[in-house]
């Protein structure tokens, strides 16, 4: 059998048939089958916010963002599937490292022209752009536990978000990078004053402030039943996704992640049931010994 039901599930999935923390199973009144601390723990996430830029040129999206534009936009698709609509706008992207002592690029940025909430919901004053930004590899450590054992009411789960300091300080970092980036000399002819966090967020007080205010998930959670060594007690799955202390049952899904990817998530996700399913069939591709590529002065040097 295999448990595919996301970071939220599969564990919550697993705890209901006995599997999981044996303290927790017997709170609720479940039998343990498996006692594995490891379920429901390691929870992981992304979480990112927006800086917004003002474009003193007619550049952006925002002259599509109202009644008429989007109703040009969305027959232009219907009809055609082509045009503004055929887009998610995220066109460009892109990773850098945040500091010295960082061997590989650990914050990533997308790029949106025009200057909106993330949910569509409120655009900012007129044209603009914005980029979304977060840290890829934060230690704050999150959980899922069950609220009972009735398969049907759902699970508690707890981020516990920005709980350590470096997450606050690759906050701050972000969003002086990316006033950086938007101060080269590319964005002068655009450049309007900065919407969010806005310029009077200067000090790392201020910096805080605004990152409590705006920062959101990315929705990537992962990492709640995770992959280790077989004698590993807070492994959930062995390296062929096989849960272990049980015959016959694998999972495949984010779950598994040891650690959060080092950005989004979808393929990562589909890439562990390609994988588990090249366990099942025993058709594994021969070890590789390729290394990915560290810029040569990580250690002494951002750039
Ligand atoms: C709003 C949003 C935007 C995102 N944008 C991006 C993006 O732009 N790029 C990117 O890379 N990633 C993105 N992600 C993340 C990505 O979608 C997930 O990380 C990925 O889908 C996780 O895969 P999964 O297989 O672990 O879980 P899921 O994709 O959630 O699959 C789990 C499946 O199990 C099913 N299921 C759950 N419980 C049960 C049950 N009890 N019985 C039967 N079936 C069950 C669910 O219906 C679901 O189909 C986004 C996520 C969200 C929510």
């Amino acid at each position: 059998m295999i448990v595919a039901a996301s970071s939220i599930n599969s564990p919550k999935l697993l705890m209901l048939s006995g599997i999981g923390p044996a303290a927790h199973l017997a709170e609720h009144g479940i039998e343990v089958v498996a006692d594995r601390p490891g379920v429901g723990q390691n929870l992981q996430d992304h979480l990112e916010m927006y800086i917004q830029m003002a474009a003193t040129q007619p550049v952006s999206l925002f002259s599509h963002w109202n009644l008429w534009g989007k109703g040009v936009v969305g027959t232009q698709w219907m009809l055609n599937r082509t045009g503004l609509g055929a887009s998610n706008q995220f066109e460009s992207a892109g990773f850098i490292r945040s500091r010295a002592g960082v061997e590989y690029p650990d914050i990533q940025y997308h790029f949106l022209p025009m200057a909106v909430r993330y949910d569509g919901q409120a655009a900012a004053e007129g044209h603009g752009f914005q980029a979304h930004v977060g840290p890829m590899r934060s230690g704050s450590r999150g959980h899922v536990t069950l609220a009972s054992n009735d398969p049907a009411e759902a699970p508690k789960i707890l981020f516990n978000y920005m709980s350590t300091e470096q997450d606050w300080a690759d906050f701050r970092t972000c969003i002086r990078l990316t006033r950086e980036i938007f101060g080269q000399r590319a964005f002068a002819p655009y450049r309007g004053h900065e919407i969010l966090p806005g310029d009077e967020y200067q000090s790392d007080d201020q910096l805080n402030e605004a990152i409590k205010e705006h920062v959101e998930s990315a929705y990537h959670p992962c990492g709640t039943c995770r992959m280790g060594a077989a004698d590993d007690a807070g492994a959930v799955v062995d390296p062929e996704c096989r849960v272990i202390g049980i015959d016959g049952l694998r999972v495949a899904d984010s779950s598994i992640f040891p650690r959060i990817t080092n950005g989004n998530l979808n393929a990562p996700s589909i890439m562990v049931g390609e994988k588990a399913s090249d366990h099942i069939l025993g058709r594994s591709l021969p070890p590789s010994d390729e290394e990915p590529w560290i810029h040569p002065a990580w250690r002494v040097a951002q750039r």
